[in-house]
């Protein structure tokens, strides 16, 4: 759904939005196993317009440790503010770039939903995750999943390619 800049005024308007996976995608950060449904309201306060409501979905992503899925639900409230670049003189300009990080400035006057939701789950991903609290990862050895398999590894002899890997994590 797409929200033309110039339809939203001050009075807070309801949007409600499913997307389907497909509608979403995560630049392989992560993958959507449900439909992600928005409830926000959009409106518009001092030539920026808010949209700030909550979404929620389900998201699969990877074990930080042991590369195995991890199902985690998602929802979180958000506030997302944009800003019609159309309107921008040269003076307020200098204000925007100063103003916020947090603001987009939108060029051709339309902002497409599905981007928003997009980008508040992408931001909301966590940095690590894990399939459980004491995930035993891989075996730096020989890269078997160790929840799964004691591959009985000597970890004193550790090849070099995977203690590289190791160091990364
Ligand atoms: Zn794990
Ligand atoms: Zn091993």
């Amino acid at each position: 759904m797409i929200i033309e800049l110039a339809s939203v005024g001050v009075l807070p308007k309801a949007l409600k939005e499913s997307f389907t996976p497909d509608d979403v995608e995560l630049d392989g950060e992560g993958e959507l196993v449900s439909v992600a449904t928005l409830d926000a309201d959009v409106f518009s306060k001092d030539e920026k317009v808010y949209i700030r409501g909550r979404i929620g979905t389900i998201i699969r992503l990877e074990c930080t440790r042991c590369l195995e899925n991890v199902t985690t639900p998602a929802d979180l409230d958000f506030e997302a503010i944009f800003v019609d670049a159309s309107k921008e003189d040269s003076e307020s300009e200098v204000e925007v770039k100063d103003a916020a990080l947090d603001e987009s400035l939108v060029l051709d006057g339309r902002i497409d939903l599905r981007e928003v939701v997009r980008e508040q789950l992408l931001l909301s991903l966590p940095e690590q995750v894990y399939c459980s609290d004491d995930c035993k990862g891989l075996c730096p050895k020989c890269g078997t999943n160790r929840n799964l398999l004691d591959c009985k590894c000597d970890e004193g002899d550790i090849d070099p390619r995977w203690a590289a890997l190791k160091n990364l994590r």
